[in-house]
């Protein structure tokens, strides 16, 4: 084989397998290896060329992960055998994906390399239920955090509007009160979505105090993201309305 191998960081997109973009279904359907991540809908496994190599590299809840030197080296290892080797990650590739790690790794070691942008959970979930991230005259701004981090600057986040949390299930609670105890009101609209865009998706609605243990007491889990903020109103809203219209339709 010839040394044109090559290395596509994909976004798988955010649950659903047809939020892929045309681009990296075309990656896919080419690929001689795919290194994928837990979180990407593995329907799209039934898009890959036969004999094609698959790597799951994920962690488990509670199972061991492959390190990021792990996945970096078999990165370099199947492009330098000349394969065209297909990165596939949940969401976007570079929306808390670690993404920019194995670009640079691969450029520095003269491995081409693109990128295939793909729609990411945190613009996705909230869409999912309804929630533009950002509305004329309510939010003007949104902010993607991870909740994984103990030391978020809630002085900072209480003075932003649109509030997007990634990786937040663990610290939920503390997350929710850290906020109020800045200032952010206690009765600001909080959702919360699970599994978004799959056919498993759960919500719910509550404000800043309440949504922790309400995700609690109706069991939601990770994968999830929290959304904080006067948008997610509108979220509310359209289950209502879309309530509505089935009953007008006489679907309920
Ligand atoms: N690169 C990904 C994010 C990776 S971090 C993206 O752009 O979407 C992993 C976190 O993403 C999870 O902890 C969760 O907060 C979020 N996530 C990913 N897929 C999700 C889904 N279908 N529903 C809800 N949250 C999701």
């Amino acid at each position: 084989m010839s040394n044109r191998g090559e290395v596509a960081l994909v976004g798988a997109g955010p649950g659903d397998a047809d939020l892929i973009t045309v681009k990296g279904l075309a990656q896919l359907q080419r690929a001689d290896v795919v290194v994928h991540d837990r979180l990407i809908n593995l329907q799209l496994l039934d898009q890959i060329p036969e004999g094609c190599e698959v790597i799951p590299v994920g962690k488990t809840p509670g199972g061991p992960a492959t390190s990021q030197d792990k996945i970096n080296q078999i990165l370099l290892e199947k492009a330098r055998l000349g394969k065209r080797v297909v990165r596939l990650k949940g969401g976007d590739p570079f929306v808390f994906g670690r993404g920019g790690e194995e670009l640079q790794i691969c450029l520095s070691e003269g491995i081409s390399c693109q990128v295939v942008p793909g729609v990411s959970s945190a613009i996705a979930a909230p869409a999912s239920i309804g929630i533009p991230v950002t509305h004329r005259e309510v939010a003007r701004s949104c902010t993607i955090i991870t909740g994984h981090s103990e030391d978020l600057d809630y002085g900072a986040l209480v003075r932003l509007d649109t509030l997007i949390v990634l990786m937040g299930y663990a610290h939920l609670s503390g997350i929710c009160h850290g906020l109020i105890e800045a200032g952010k009101r206690s009765d600001t609209a909080a959702a919360v979505v699970e599994q978004a865009t799959t056919t498993k998706q759960k919500s719910v609605f509550a404000d800043l105090e309440s949504i922790a243990d309400r995700v609690k007491a109706e069991s939601l889990t990770a994968p999830l993201v929290l959304i904080i903020g006067e948008v997610v109103k509108m979220g509310e809203l359209s289950v209502v309305l879309a309530e509505i219209g089935a009953h007008e339709s006489g679907e309920i």
